[in-house]
């Protein structure tokens, strides 16, 4: 894996510059450094680092994306997008998306009444909102309070159902009013093709969500009994998540954009958009030959304008305007969560942790000897010997004939003699020296929660670029896992032996490594659960003046104990007395200590649940 696969995954956002990863924008400041800026403020644990300037980079290349290819193929419709909020909802994020996306015809998706309020009030008057998802009387009337409002707001059907209540609704709202306000109508359509990979499930026939062919004509015949038609306007399809192949795409396009014109050979004057949802892969590999998408989004944009205008013209009707509403593509590259390694499992691994005796037992001896004249030429042949020599120990220890500083020697002695051996026989790519890898491989504890910050990996496998911030002008040597700090065996990122990772080695007694966990910007955070009650770590937006210089901004500490506790609906004022309570009638305590353990536990009470390492503790309690 070269330079951590970042010409596979990194789009030139980022740079490896000497030893450290840095933002290859305004003065290329490093990671490290702008997380050094944000922990001498007092925030310890894990910091999750937004870059609005991520979020307009995709945004301008969507944009221009597309209106090249409309040039190209001197298409006649327009071009817009809307953001889906469910791939990111956090005010720090969103407030900068609607803010860097000014200058566009850009608005807000939503798929629940909440999202829906964040949409109407966030969204500027013209800028379109779609609204997605299983709504109820409540969420169709808050859109037409939208449109009311002069928002350019579309509800998108779903099912029969939610037509027969959008009549309603608009009875109720239009009745009595000279002009009758309407949302703008579209319809999801339940295609026969479908996406690939491990979210492909929102497309298809068996698809939760969509009409079918004879539902559409229902639909259409409801919507002119009601005098409805006029406002039906866009068709809708989603055919599911990080999108792989863009074969699917075509094909959901073909099928679409031939529904598109049936209906408007049928005179529905107004249909005039097509809206292909989102699905637009994130390349998260950092190796090569496991790449996740195999199209480019120049490629995206032309097969989608090339094919929307070859079905028109065929089927002599207007070329339909464009919506898409990609959010992963648009969100991921902006979040990076920085956590700091607290320990190296195996560092007690360490020559000077032997407790070798004046009378080895002869096997501990030669282990010792094999070690000392470990070549590469006998490198192989020592490794054997070396692991066969650990079987014989390990049994003889079961039967009582070696004692634990034995056996501790033996695994000082294995673990160097393969860690030595991995590195003489490097360039050697054999299965053999990568299952041993898979065998040593070093366990990293890291200070942050995979299930709060990375629940994609917990749940569906999904990778996520790693990358020390530090120490990138050294070739890293350890197979890596990664162990989080809840008390769950899933906390982990496992050695892969097809996808490794290597990682430093170093002593954390003597210095700070950090891992930076690239491309969560999308889904992670509302996805991530309070698993051991670790919850959202503190988060920061990080900007660029005029002159390239970062800053920091809306600095959001992760929530302390207490306040954790309030969420649950614990009643934390009597959790408060209780806990005061104890410490007034404890009998073990002298008044002055009272006051002191008092004193602490407040201190302690303002934080938050993530660990501290050894030198914060040092700055923040010496009284
Ligand atoms: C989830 C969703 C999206 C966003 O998909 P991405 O893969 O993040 O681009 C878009 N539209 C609908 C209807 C969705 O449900």
């Amino acid at each position: 894996m070269k330079r951590f696969g970042l010409d596979i995954w990194g789009d030139d956002n980022f740079i490896i510059k000497n030893d450290t990863i840095n933002i290859n924008y305004g003065m290329k400041p490093s990671v490290l450094e702008i997380t050094n800026s944000v922990r001498q403020k007092g925030y310890m644990g894990p910091i999750l680092l937004r870059f609005p300037h991520l979020i307009k980079k995709q945004i301008d290349t969507l944009f221009a994306t597309f209106e090249s290819a409309k040039k190209e193929f001197k298409y006649s419709g327009n071009f817009y997008a809307v953001f889906p909020l469910k791939v990111n909802q956090f005010p720090n994020f969103v407030n900068e998306l609607v803010d860097v996306s000014s200058e566009y015809t850009y608005g807000l998706e939503a798929g629940s009444k909440a999202e829906l309020i964040i949409a109407i009030s966030k969204t500027k008057i013209g800028s379109p909102i779609t609204v997605n998802g299983f709504k109820d009387k409540e969420m169709i009337a808050l859109c037409f309070i939208a449109a009311k409002m002069g928002h350019n707001i579309t509800i998108t059907i779903e099912g029969i159902g939610e037509l027969e209540t959008i009549i309603q609704v608009n009875e109720e709202f239009n009745k009595k009013v000279k002009k009758p306000i309407v949302p703008k109508i579209g319809v999801r359509i339940r295609l026969h093709s479908s996406g690939t990979g491990i979210w492909a499930k929102s497309g298809g026939f068996s698809s939760k969500f969509g009409l079918t062919s004879t539902e559409l004509l229902e639909a259409y015949e409801m919507l002119k009994k009601h005098n409805l038609l006029e406002h039906l306007w866009m068709i809708h399809f989603h055919i599911g998540s990080q999108m792989g192949e863009i074969a699917a795409l075509k094909k959901a396009l073909r099928e679409s954009g031939n529904i598109y014109a049936e209906l408007k050979k049928r005179g529905v004057e107004s249909l005039k958009a097509i809206n292909i949802g989102g699905g637009l892969a994130v390349e998260y590999s950092q190796h090569q030959n496991l790449q996740d998408r195999n199209y480019s989004l120049k490629e995206f944009a032309n097969d989608v304008i090339y094919l929307m205008q070859e079905i028109s013209k065929s089927k002599n009707v207007p070329a339909p305007d464009i919506f898409t509403e990609s959010g992963r593509y648009i969100a991921a590259s902006h979040g990076v969560l920085v956590a700091p390694v607290l320990e190296l499992f195996s560092q007690e691994y360490h020559e000077k942790s032997l407790r070798l005796k004046e009378q080895n037992p002869p096997l501990i001896q030669e282990l010792y000897d094999i070690y000392s004249a470990m070549r590469k030429s006998n490198a192989r042949e020592y490794l054997h010997d070396a692991l066969d020599h650990m079987e014989s120990l390990l049994t003889l220890f079961d039967l009582g004939y070696i004692d634990l500083e034995d056996r501790s020697n033996t695994e000082i002695l294995v673990n160097l003699l393969i860690k030595r051996a991995i590195a003489l026989l490097k360039d050697e790519d054999t299965s053999e020296l990568k299952r041993i890898e898979d065998r040593i491989q070093e366990k990293y504890l890291v200070n942050f929660s995979v299930f709060q910050s990375l629940p994609d990996w917990w749940g569906l496998k999904q990778n996520f670029p790693i990358v020390p911030l530090s120490k990138l002008d050294t070739k890293p040597t350890n197979p890596a896992s990664i162990w989080d700090i809840t008390c769950d065996s899933d906390g982990e990122i496992n050695f892969e032996p097809k996808s490794p990772l290597f990682l430093h080695d170093i002593d954390v007694d003597e210095e700070e490594y950090f891992l930076g966990f690239f491309l969560s910007g999308a889904y992670q955070e509302v996805l991530g659960m309070k698993h051991n009650l670790f919850t959202h770590p503190t988060e920061a937006v990080i900007k660029f003046d005029a002159k390239g210089h970062y800053y920091i901004e809306n600095l959001i500490e992760a929530q302390n104990l207490m306040d954790v506790l309030d969420d649950l609906d614990y009643d934390t004022s009597e959790m408060d007395k209780s806990l005061k309570q104890k410490i007034e009638d404890s009998k073990l305590l002298s008044n002055d200590e009272k006051r002191e353990i008092l004193g602490k536990l407040y201190l302690y009470l303002s934080e938050n649940s993530y660990l501290k390492t050894i030198q914060a503790l040092d700055q923040n309690y010496t009284p």
